[in-house]
C-alpha cells in the first residue's frame, strides 16, 4: 500500500531538510520580481534552482550548507537581502558562503570580473562548489537560452572569463570541472 510506502522509506534528516526548504522559499520571494536576461524572460529563480539541480543530480553534492548557499547565491548581488538578515535566517556558516560568492557591487564591472579571478584560489571548498555550479548553469543558458541582445563576441569573452575563474578552483570537484569543460569545447 502507497501509505506503507512513505512510512517505511528512509527518511530525510528533518533539520537540513527544513534550513533547504527556507532558503529556497527566501530566495524565491526575495527574486519574485526579476527575470533573466532571455528572450523569454526566465523567472530568475530558475537560476539559483538550476545550480541545486546541478549539485544533487550530476555533482551528489549532500552538504546542506553548500546546497543552502547555492539557492541563496545572488540574493545579495541582485536583491536587497543584507548579509545580517542572511545571518539571522541561515546562521554564519551558510551567510560566509553567500558573502563569498558576491561580487563588491560598489566596484567597477570590470574590477568585479578581475577580482572574481584572482579571489577564487581562496576561497572555501564550499564557496569553490557554488562558483563552479554558477559558471556550468550560466555556459548552460548562453548556449541554449543566452541574453537577447548578445553578440556572439560577447558570449565568447564570458566563456574565456569564466574559464579563468574555473582555472583557480580545479580540483575542487572533478566531475563537474569535466562537465565545465564540455561546455567550454563547445565554444571551440
Ligand atoms: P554581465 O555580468 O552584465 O551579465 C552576465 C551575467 O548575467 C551572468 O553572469 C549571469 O549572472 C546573468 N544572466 C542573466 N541571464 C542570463 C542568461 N540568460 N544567460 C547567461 N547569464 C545570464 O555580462 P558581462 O560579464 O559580459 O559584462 C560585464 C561588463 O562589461 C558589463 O558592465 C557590460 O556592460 C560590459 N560589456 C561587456 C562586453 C563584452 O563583450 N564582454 C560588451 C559590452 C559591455 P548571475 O549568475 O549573477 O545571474
Ligand atoms: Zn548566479
Amino acid at each position: 500500500m502507497a501509505e506503507d510506502r512513505v512510512t517505511t522509506a528512509i527518511p530525510i534528516p528533518l533539520e537540513p531538510l527544513q534550513t533547504l526548504v527556507s532558503a529556497i522559499h527566501f530566495a524565491t520571494d526575495k527574486h519574485r520580481q526579476q527575470r533573466r536576461k532571455d528572450a523569454d524572460e526566465t523567472p530568475y529563480i530558475n537560476h539559483p534552482l538550476s545550480l541545486l539541480h546541478l549539485l544533487v543530480t550530476e555533482g551528489s553534492v549532500t552538504d546542506p550548507a553548500t546546497l543552502c548557499a547555492a539557492v541563496l547565491h545572488d540574493t545579495i548581488e541582485d536583491t536587497e537581502t543584507t548579509e545580517a538578515e542572511l545571518y539571522h535566517h541561515f546562521g554564519q556558516e551558510i551567510a560566509s558562503v553567500v558573502m563569498e560568492v558576491s561580487d563588491d557591487k560598489n566596484l567597477p564591472k570590470t574590477e568585479q570580473k578581475r577580482l572574481q579571478i584572482e579571489h577564487a584560489p581562496h576561497i572555501s571548498e564550499r564557496a569553490k562548489l557554488v562558483k563552479l555550479a554558477d559558471k556550468i548553469c550560466n555556459l548552460r543558458d548562453l548556449l541554449t537560452t543566452p541574453p537577447v541582445d548578445w553578440p556572439s563576441e560577447r558570449k565568447l569573452a564570458y566563456f574565456h572569463w569564466a574559464s579563468e575563474v574555473v582555472d583557480g578552483i580545479r580540483g575542487a570537484h572533478p566531475k563537474l570541472e569535466e562537465l565545465f569543460d564540455g561546455l567550454m569545447a563547445e565554444v571551440g
